[in-house]
């Protein structure tokens, strides 16, 4: 695979070369304790001095406190802190402070989940408000007018993390003095460091934390503002260290690399301008709508930060395009990185009133101001073959196989073979996907069954395709019969060269796909079964290894097959550092890339020298027979993170092959080349 691009620096980003020399230099030869009063102390003390300094001088904090903190997260909750001790003594002597906490709803969860511990812990008893964001993600600042006189402590960022939005920070001081308000102010400076002009000591702002990591530090260092006469209290108390406003010996590595970062801004040369920036977006921007057309951009340009893209594809989920994104190398995020393991919507996009498909489809690229020219233009390119491969089709006609549909925890299936192709049990909610897939591999659409389970995706699909019907297993009138193994005759239709016949089962259907010979579907020419049927009267039609495909499952298993047992014990683990050894070992092993055609088509997967096949997960009861012909043979299975691949081997160790494997952790960890 083509090296990393990596367009998430709003997640975090690489450290800057200049700061890795000043933290190794923090370790190796200026390791000092910067409280010790010796010489080695002296000059650690002196390199927190001088950070300390710029500081001061990059975030124009006057005489205001400057603190290191190990991030963002613990700023916050020091100002939150020293914010509500001060509300509390001031209540205590008799002030009204207002009784609410006043947070924007686009805030970072940092922000809301500190006033909601600190009020609970402190017993406070404050009403947390989020302050709703107009469509273009900014303050409603009507809204904070009204309710800043019963604010005790209002925060709002100075730019989003998801969208870029910038605050605009000069109405909210000027909302806050007209209506005479005393609340406190922090403002959440961390997407903000390097690509906004800071003069915090001119502002109302009472504290403003920053994060080392966003700008090229390493994680593990920050700054919190406090202005000159805000009240502080300290969050952390012991051996005095910070002037014993924030106890614990300083993390000097993250002070000296945060200098070396400082002395990048303060002297110039090395971050690109706010202008060269926006040029660099523009590009991206051309590039993604070149790539996905119809994309829509989450939020306006002209009040975003130009480093950051938030956008959403008509038609594809964030999950798909996170995805592809990942299998061609280029590392996006969707929304902030801390929500990135659940698949919710985004609820910065929610409180902008943006449709439910922008907001759970949404996709964050961000840049750092370290990007150049050259790697804008490599993203780029990388993005138009992201967008070819999402045009990679997931059937084609002039084959033949079985396709899986997924919706709302059911499986529908599509039989295809030729030009024509019938669809069993249609989840709900899947008609539009189906019926796109059908017309965009040409295949005509020869009928729409269902085994009796759920008659509604069925019905829904049939809607979608024009389909008229009275029968409502849409049984086509031109039918034949076949014989089958038990003796009896089924109707069956031609899909292709493949036949399809149906056994009624009472109420339910239950269906056999396979390839007739002179009128007989002999058990043994059973591909797969379709419907929930009793096994003793599948077992005299089919085989043992005949797939049955189901509607339902428990455990993300669609297909078993008669002789799948419960019980066949979890399938083999690799790990990352013995699949090497074990493919070299193997060297008949079939090795089996379970990620979508979009994906492989975005980027191959290839193991230690080894091309991977590619069979979607969507797939596998198209492949399970085959593969359980040579059941001496290792299948190892892999995607990107290890979790298809893992039901992938499950399903095929359940089927009765002992050689299946799973790639813990995915290609990321297995090194794919
Ligand atoms: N606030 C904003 C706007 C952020 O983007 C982040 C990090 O994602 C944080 C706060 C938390 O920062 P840290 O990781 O330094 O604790």
């Amino acid at each position: 695979m083509a090296s990393d691009i990596y367009l998430d620096a709003n997640a975090t980003s690489p450290v800057l070369p200049a700061a890795i020399a000043a933290a190794v230099d923090a370790m190796e030869a200026q390791f000092g304790n910067p409280s010790s009063s010796h010489a080695t102390g002296l000059r650690a003390r002196r390199i927190l001095d001088a950070t300390r300094a710029r500081a001061r001088r990059v975030l124009g904090a006057g005489p205001g406190r400057v603190l290191f903190t190990s991030g963002a997260t613990e700023g916050i909750q020091t100002a939150v802190l020293s914010a509500l001790v001060a509300v509390r003594e001031r209540r205590a002597a008799g002030e009204s402070c207002g009784d609410l906490l006043l947070y924007g709803a686009t805030e970072h969860k940092a922000v809301s989940e500190s006033l909601a511990h600190w009020n609970r812990l402190l017993g406070m008893g404050l009403t947390l408000r989020a302050l709703p964001v107009d469509e273009t993600g900014r303050h409603r600042l009507d809204v904070l007018g009204a309710l800043a006189p019963r604010a005790a402590l209002v925060c709002t960022m100075a730019a989003n993390n998801e969208t870029g939005v910038i605050s605009d920070l000069d109405g909210i001081a000027r909302t806050l003095r007209a209506c005479g308000s005393k609340a406190y102010w922090m403002v959440d400076c961390v997407q903000a460091l390097g690509k906004l002009p800071l003069d915090l000591a001119n502002t109302r702002i009472d504290y403003a934390p920053f994060s080392g990591h966003k700008l090229h530090a390493p994680k593990g260092i920050g700054i919190l503002y406090v202005r000159d006469g805000a009240p502080y209290t300290p969050l952390m108390i012991g051996g005095g260290q910070e002037g014993g406003q924030r106890s614990g010996t300083e993390n000097m590595a993250g002070v000296a690399a945060l200098g070396a970062v400082l002395a990048a801004l303060e002297d110039g040369g090395t971050f690109r301008s706010h202008a060269e920036l926006a040029a660099l977006r523009d590009g991206l921007a051309a590039a993604l709508r070149e790539a996905f057309p119809g994309v829509v951009f989450n939020a306006p340009f002209e009040h975003t930060l130009p480093t950051t893209l938030n956008f959403a594809v008509p038609g594809v989920s964030s999950r798909d395009l996170l995805d592809l994104f990942d299998a061609a190398g280029v590392r996006v995020s969707a929304g902030s990185a801390c929500s990135a393991a659940k698949a919710a919507p985004s609820y910065v996009l929610d409180a902008m009133g943006l449709p439910s498909w922008r907001s759970s489809g949404a996709v964050r690229l961000s840049i750092g101001p370290l990007a150049d020219d050259a790697f804008v233009a490599a993203a780029c390119a990388r993005i138009r073959h992201c967008g070819e491969a999402l045009r990679t089709r997931a059937l084609a006609a002039g084959s033949s196989g079985v396709m899986q549909v997924s919706g709302d925890g059911r499986h529908g299936w599509i039989v295809f073979d030729g030009d024509a192709c019938v669809v069993i049990d249609p989840p709900r909610g899947q008609a539009g996907r189906i019926a796109a897939l059908a017309r965009d591999a040409g295949l005509r659409v020869l009928a729409v069954l269902g085994s009796g389970a759920d008659a509604d995706g069925a019905a829904e699909l049939r809607a979608a395709l024009g389909l008229e019907t009275d029968d409502p297993l849409d049984w086509p009138a031109a039918c034949g019969t076949v014989a089958l193994d038990d003796g009896s005759h089924a109707d069956c239709i031609a899909i292709g060269t493949a036949v399809l016949a149906r056994l009624p089962q009472g109420e339910r259907t239950v269906y056999l796909l396979g390839t007739a010979d002179a009128g007989r579907l002999s058990r043994t020419a059973v591909r797969q079964v379709f419907g929930a049927v009793d096994a003793n009267v599948l077992a005299r039609v089919v085989h043992d290894s005949t797939v049955l495909c189901h509607g339902a499952d428990t455990d993300g298993l669609a297909c078993a097959t008669l002789a799948a047992s419960s019980d066949a014990g979890a399938p083999g683990q690799l790990h990352p550092e013995t699949l090497d050894v074990f493919l070299r070992r193997h060297a008949d092993a079939l090795l089996v890339d379970v990620r979508e055609a979009f994906e492989a088509a975005a980027g191959p997967m290839v193991l230690h020298g080894r091309a991977a096949d590619n069979v979607p997960l969507s797939r596998l009861a198209e492949h399970v027979a085959a593969w359980l012909t040579a059941p001496a043979r290792p299948i190892v299975f892999v995607c990107r993170s290890g979790n298809r691949s893992a039901k992938a081997a499950a399903c095929l160790r359940r089927a009765g092959h002992a050689h299946a494997w799973t790639v813990v952790g995915g290609m990321a960890l297995a090194g794919a080349a």
